[in-house]
């Protein structure tokens, strides 16, 4: 077994061999400029774009026409986002998001604030879930657009999207869902799921870093968007900027890839977690897990153990690469605002662990981690006198009423 052993796949993924594979060749032998149109260099080039964007467009179901590369998920939601803000002034101001959002959203819906848009940011239950109705409630005459994640980067919950969608569109709103935890993962149809506008990236699902794509609807309806970079006009005008070749080819073969091995596994992925899941909650007291253990990505897992700060444990079992809260956040130590948005007191949210299994994750990394952890908790409570106190006079301290 190779240590460190790596369980943090929400951050980002290796890149799988047989994608690097493919994308060799793009670099030295077959560099072309899929914009030179007279000569052989840009056509091969612009062949394996072409192929690619067919591949990744199988993905999600839809016309290879649609999708516009980026440089990854950031890219593509501040393109959705202030793309359809600026081509629908004068006929909304209105745009309805989620609480528990990718920063990516958030920042972006923050940022057309300061230009005079309105945001409605709604509340999720005590599972991470979102309430149509609550989608409905929101909605009025100036709302061009709602934004709900397909599923979340900490809790891995997956959002009731058709629902949504749907709602959205009877009232002949845009839908935008930022999906860059779900495509390749779970099964993701903008047809069936009456989606508008889909941001995801190369770099999650076993892809290279900086290449990313956003769906735009062409028809029923077809989506109008302002593009945000000016230049040579390249992806139908909406994003200017010489494409990254080996990104995209290695793009098309990750989306492949995905879409032939997703259900087998998503199958062995879930097992190896609801292992590690139920080792932790049969060995241990007071392990809390966050979010709903139904609607859930099959490789996430997000606890707290009662007691133990997650920087303390991340430094105690070093060879294990897991994240507390999200990496985006990790530096300040404010708790997530995920895990706030689903009521969890403070001193349990900065115990919380994300672990992210993924493709190269094998069973006896997994029974090797559950051991480790186990030990390691075990060892910080009984050196915590808090934690001490606490498991002796439950519920008469007030350390315990803030623990439980
Ligand atoms: C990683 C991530 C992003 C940002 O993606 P980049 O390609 O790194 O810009 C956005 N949203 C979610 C849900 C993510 O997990």
């Amino acid at each position: 077994m190779k240590k460190p052993i790596y369980l943090d796949h929400h951050a980002t993924t290796p890149v799988d061999p047989r994608v690097l594979e493919v994308m060799l060749p793009y670099f030295c032998e077959k560099f072309g400029n899929p914009a030179s149109r007279h000569h052989a260099f840009g056509w091969e080039a612009e062949q394996a774009v072409e192929r690619a964007r067919t591949r990744i467009a199988a993905l999600i179901g839809c016309a290879p026409a649609e999708i516009i590369f980026t440089s990854g998920a950031t890219e593509s939601v501040n393109l959705a986002l202030k793309g359809v803000a600026e081509a629908s002034a004068g006929r909304g101001d209105h745009i309805v998001t989620v609480a528990t959002e990718h920063r990516a959203v958030l920042d972006t819906c923050r940022r057309l604030e300061e230009r005079g848009l309105r945001v409605t940011c709604l509340p999720v239950n005590r599972e991470g879930l979102l309430d149509p109705d609550d989608v409905r409630r929101a909605l009025t005459d100036r709302t061009i657009l709602v934004s709900v994640m397909y599923a979340n980067n900490e809790i891995g919950v997956i959002q009731p999207i058709r629902e949504i969608a749907r709602l959205a569109r009877e009232r002949g709103v845009l839908f935008h869902s930022d999906a860059t935890q779900a495509v390749g993962k779970i099964p993701v149809n903008v047809e069936e799921d009456f989606i508008d506008l889909l941001s995801f990236s190369a770099h999650k699902l076993y892809g290279p870093k900086g290449i990313g794509a956003l769906y735009v609807r062409g028809r029923n309806p077809r989506v109008r968007l302002s593009a945000q970079l000016d230049g040579g006009g390249h992806e139908r005008g909406l994003r200017s900027g010489t494409l990254n070749v080996p990104g995209i080819a290695g793009f098309g073969e990750a989306c492949a890839i995905c879409g032939r091995e997703m259900d087998g596994e998503a199958r062995r992925l879930a097992t190896l977690r609801d292992r590690l899941m139920h080792r932790l909650l049969a060995e241990l007291e007071d392990v809390f897990v966050h979010g709903s253990r139904e609607r859930r990505l099959p490789h996430n897992l997000n606890l707290s153990f009662a007691g133990v700060e997650a920087s303390t444990l991340m430094m105690s079992v070093k060879e294990i690469a897991v994240s507390s809260g999200s990496a985006c956040s990790s530096a300040t130590p404010e708790p997530s605002h995920v895990l706030r948005a689903i009521g969890v007191p403070n001193d349990l949210a900065r115990g919380a662990i994300r672990i992210g299994l993924g493709r190269f994750n094998t069973e006896e990394e997994i029974e090797y981690v559950a051991g480790r952890l186990i030990e390691a908790v075990g060892r910080l409570r009984r050196q915590s006198p808090i934690y001490q106190t606490m498991k002796e006079s439950p519920r008469s301290e007030s350390e315990a009423a803030g623990q439980s």
